[in-house]
């Protein structure tokens, strides 16, 4: 590395700890250097994300503002806390129209199945596993316009919904999703809301989510490379338009996908 890039490098980790301080919100991401004895951090009890000697951690949409702790584990298991603040963040409201009444107020038995595959997807969340994989590049699944950010408070019908946890990303019907960087393909189905969808994992509890395909193109237990297509774009399950609902999950909370992809590639400039 040569002392130019080191001195890039070394503006862009402060640029970045400045932003990650300013910007730990709900919903967001908190990235902290950690200190070379440590080899494991917990948040909440979950195991968090450790790269380059940050840990990224994601902060829940419900998390209450202020102080939050992470525990940081040496070798030995001892571990210290460490501190930091959450800040308030007020997020738009979205109105949205559904054709379909029963998008909205599903019947008994489609209660009965959006609970059975919640149940599956939030197994997907929980998921730490030693996927190896380089998480820079960290590149956006398809091309579009953003048709919904991350955590808009969603009125459907002029009822109230959970915010939105992921990243609608508007595209022609067929178009191709890729991969943003290797993963291992877990779970693959169509679920009542969601349409078809893939989920993929990325290793240290670092999950993705893509809905509302047209078409899957990878099966359970396939590995994928950055840039593979792993499908193609639909309005499958509640759409109102072919479109990649995405949603980007770190220790098994959702977080803005474009936040994550930001915070990697200040990461990037060291290479
Ligand atoms: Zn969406």
């Amino acid at each position: 590395m040569s002392s130019l890039v080191r001195v890039l490098a070394c503006c862009a980790l402060s640029g970045l700890y400045a932003f990650a301080h300013a910007e730990a919100v709900p919903g967001g991401v908190y990235t902290t250097q950690l200190p070379a004895n440590v080899v494991r951090v917990s948040y909440k009890d979950r195991p968090v994300l450790i790269f380059e000697r940050l840990a990224i951690v994601g902060i829940g949409i419900n998390a209450d503002p202020g102080n939050h702790e992470l525990a940081l584990f040496d070798e030995a298991e001892n571990y210290t806390k460490l501190s930091f603040t959450v800040f308030a963040k007020q997020y738009p409201e979205q109105r949205l129209s559904i054709a379909n009444p029963r998008m909205v107020n599903p019947n008994e038995d489609d209660l009965v199945r959006i609970r059975s595959e919640s149940t599956k997807m939030q197994a997907q969340y929980r998921r730490f596993s030693k996927v190896e994989s380089s998480l820079r590049p960290f590149l956006k699944p398809a091309q579009g316009v953003t048709s919904s950010p991350f955590g808009h408070r969603r009125i459907l019908n002029d009822q109230p919904r959970n915010p939105h946890s992921g990243l609608d990303i508007a595209a022609v019907a067929g178009a191709p999703i890729t991969a943003p960087t290797a993963a291992l393909v877990t779970l693959t189905g169509n679920f009542f809301f969601n349409g078809n969808t893939i989920f993929l994992d990325h290793g240290q509890g670092l999950i993705t989510m893509y809905c509302h395909l047209s078409e899957l193109k990878v099966d359970e237990g396939d590995t994928v490379e950055r840039g593979d297509i792993i499908g193609l774009v639909g309005a499958t399950g509640r759409a109102t338009g072919p479109h990649l609902h995405w949603s980007v999950s770190l220790n098994g909370n959702r977080v803005d996908p474009e936040q994550v992809i930001s915070v990697l590639a200040l990461l990037e400039v060291e290479e």
